[in-house]
């Protein structure tokens, strides 16, 4: 049997925040709010449980964005002032927070939900943070002038967090790295270096995602214009394959990745994307079965995970509980063909 995970996020229930949007506005504010979130964690637990997945995360519902959730705790931004900037190369423009000062975690940023997710599930548990890389470039600098300094500034904070993690039980921590496959060079150059930074002491599994984006529409326009071969990760697999991060998570169903990519990460977990978050067209157990057996061409099938593309939160809950269960009937299949 393959183990199943999602990539991250899924989507917030009507009563605790605007739905299908990457920035919702909450519904609640306060204590009622705080309990609201832990209410539709706990949702998603008993979801992702039910579908039959063996890593269980905690659906990002605490969080607004996968990227500003953390920056809410950090002193040295300004996050009264928001400033509209074009993200990922200028693919599409975000209200981003500024940085203003030196950079210090104001104390826990998921304290909460972190430990809830851990008192509420005996399986395996991820909880995810957002890249160094990747909060550089959904940030406005107005202080580092550096990427790379405010990269790394971004690195120690993550590290202690990450850490505070580890401590609270969870079993594995990801990083989400979307913007290493915008700028490969930088990537290759320090953008791995910051995120072991961010990792560095951690003895739980490690992990990184990297996709080709949530399934918005500035995303899909995007990916039409990067031809019949999606080489992007060709750059960064073998310096992550030399790194101490044991897990890779990248996007597959549907996209124009070689397979043969894949075999760039010899000694890594691979968490391989077998359900699309850019459609909501549920899979058949056979297109899951199908994409699992053509990974299982350049990694090990002890090594592989099933896994989705990227995170579901702009995407109806229906759906994506739908999503779930193909996840694992497909994962099953594939095992059951296997023999
Ligand atoms: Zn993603």
């Amino acid at each position: 049997m393959f183990a199943t995970a999602i990539a991250g996020s899924l989507p917030k229930p009507s009563w605790l925040a605007e739905t299908h949007r990457l920035w919702p506005r909450w519904r609640a504010e306060g204590d009622e709010l705080a309990q609201a979130k832990l209410d539709a964690t706990l949702l998603w637990i008993k979801a992702q449980e039910d579908a039959g997945l063996t890593v269980i995360g905690d659906g990002e519902m605490s969080r607004q964005h996968f990227v500003h959730g953390f920056l809410e705790q950090v002193d040295g931004i300004d996050f009264l002032n928001k400033v509209e900037m074009g993200i990922r190369a200028d693919r599409y423009k975000a209200m981003v927070p500024q940085v203003v000062g030196p950079l210090r975690l104001r104390g826990r940023v998921h304290e909460a939900e972190a430990r809830f997710l851990r008192a509420h599930t005996t399986r395996r548990t991820k909880f995810t943070l957002p890249g160094p890389m990747t909060i550089v470039d959904t940030v406005a600098d107005r202080h580092y002038g550096d990427r790379r300094a405010m990269a790394w500034a971004f690195a120690e904070l993550l590290n202690q967090e990450a850490l505070a993690l580890q401590a609270d039980g969870i079993d594995v921590i990801q990083f989400d790295e979307p913007a290493f496959n915008v700028y490969m060079a930088d990537a290759a150059a320090w953008g791995v270096q910051a995120l072991e930074r961010a990792a560095q002491g951690l003895t739980c599994t490690t992990a990184v995602h990297i996709c080709y984006g949530y399934g918005i529409q500035a995303n899909i326009d995007w990916k039409k214009t990067l031809g019949d071969q999606w080489r992007q990760y060709e750059q960064v697999f073998p310096v992550l394959a030399r790194s101490r991060i044991d897990q890779v998570s990248l996007e597959c169903l549907h996209s124009q990745v070689p397979p043969e990519l894949m075999a760039l990460l010899a000694g890594k977990d691979v968490m391989v994307g077998v359900i699309d978050v850019a459609s909501d067209t549920v899979e058949s157990s056979d297109e899951v079965a199908g994409t699992i057996a053509r990974a299982l061409q350049f990694v090990p099938r002890e090594r592989l995970i099933a896994c989705t593309n990227c995170g579901m939160a702009p995407m109806s809950r229906a759906v994506a509980e739908a999503k779930l269960r193909a996840l694992v009937e497909g994962a099953a299949l594939a095992a059951t063909r296997l023999g």
